[in-house]
């Protein structure tokens, strides 16, 4: 781990989906840097009992709990936020981060698998939003950990505006979430409530398994990466842990790309 610093200290953060891959580096982030952490899972129990250990573990870290919800639903979302008011009196920081793939060709794609990944991806988003932005205003200001009411980090993709064949409702998921959270922006910013979205491009989890376990694929991978190296869950914990803390204080209602330049299209380098 690196050397902590404090700037979350004092603060509350839910991380939804953070057993595995993404989700557990920004809760690894997040609690080195200070803040009290709910590391999220539906499940897999056992991975996320691994990261809250890690967080409890070291001394320098806030303190880490272990609650399981399914995002997509209402009631498991509304235990989640009662079980951590519960425990840590309120909460300032949600990265709602848990998200899927069921991928097929639209003409065979089955409204199942495209209602589970709306319901996930969108859904559960707005959900863990709502219940964010209750808490915050029913707490009021705590000028003594942070300049804003609270923060709300989606965690979107590259696909939120890169179209993407074969995975026709994960692409219409993440392009709903950029409207979610600009219109959040533009109606909670006069409350001091800031919310931002992190679009990640290729980071190597098990979501993706398949495009970096091979050699040929990760060079095919790189086609697309003008940086050519594929992301770390750690370029997205680093850059979500600054976004919820004060240093980025003035960013409202944008999309920051962790991506290596994938949004530059270098298809485009050599053609066009
Ligand atoms: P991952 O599969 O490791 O993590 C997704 C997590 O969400 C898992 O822990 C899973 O259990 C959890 N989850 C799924 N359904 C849930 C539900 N109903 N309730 C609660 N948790 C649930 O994959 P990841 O790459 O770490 O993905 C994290 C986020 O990052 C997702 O929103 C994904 O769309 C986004 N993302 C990933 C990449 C990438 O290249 N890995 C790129 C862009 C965006």
């Amino acid at each position: 781990m690196q050397k902590p610093n404090e700037r979350l200290k004092g603060q509350t953060a839910i991380v939804t989906g953070s057993s595995s891959g993404i989700g557990a580096a920004v809760a690894l982030a997040l609690g080195r840097d200070g803040a009290n952490v709910v590391v999220n899972y539906n499940s897999s129990d056992e991975g996320a009992q691994e990261i809250a250990k890690q967080i409890n573990d070291d001394n320098l870290c806030g303190e880490a709990i272990v609650v399981k919800c399914d995002v997509s639903k209402e009631e498991d979302v509304q235990n989640m936020f009662k079980q951590t008011i519960d425990k840590f009196g309120t909460v300032d920081i949600l990265v709602a981060n848990a998200g899927l793939q069921k991928d097929a060709p639209l003409h065979e794609m089955t409204l199942e698998d495209w209602q589970l990944v709306i319901d996930v991806n969108l859904t559960g988003q707005f959900l863990c939003a709502r219940e964010a932005l209750r808490e915050f205003m029913r707490r009021g200001m705590r000028p003594e950990v942070s300049k804003s009411l609270g923060k709300i980090i989606h965690m979107s993709s590259v696909h939120q505006i890169i179209p993407w064949a074969g995975h026709t409702n994960y692409a219409a998921s993440k392009g709903g979430l950029v409207m979610l959270m600009e219109s959040i922006c533009q109606e909670y910013a006069p409350l001091k409530v800031r919310c931002n979205s992190i679009a990640p491009g290729a980071i190597k989890t098990p979501i993706n398994k398949e495009a970096w376990e091979s050699d040929e694929a990760l060079e095919k991978l790189n086609k697309l990466i003008p940086y050519k190296r594929i992301g770390v869950p750690d370029d997205i914990g680093s850059a979500t842990a600054w976004l919820a803390s004060d240093e980025s204080e003035y960013i409202n209602g944008t999309t920051l790309y962790v991506d290596g330049g994938m949004t530059c299209y270098p298809g485009f380098t050599t053609n066009g």
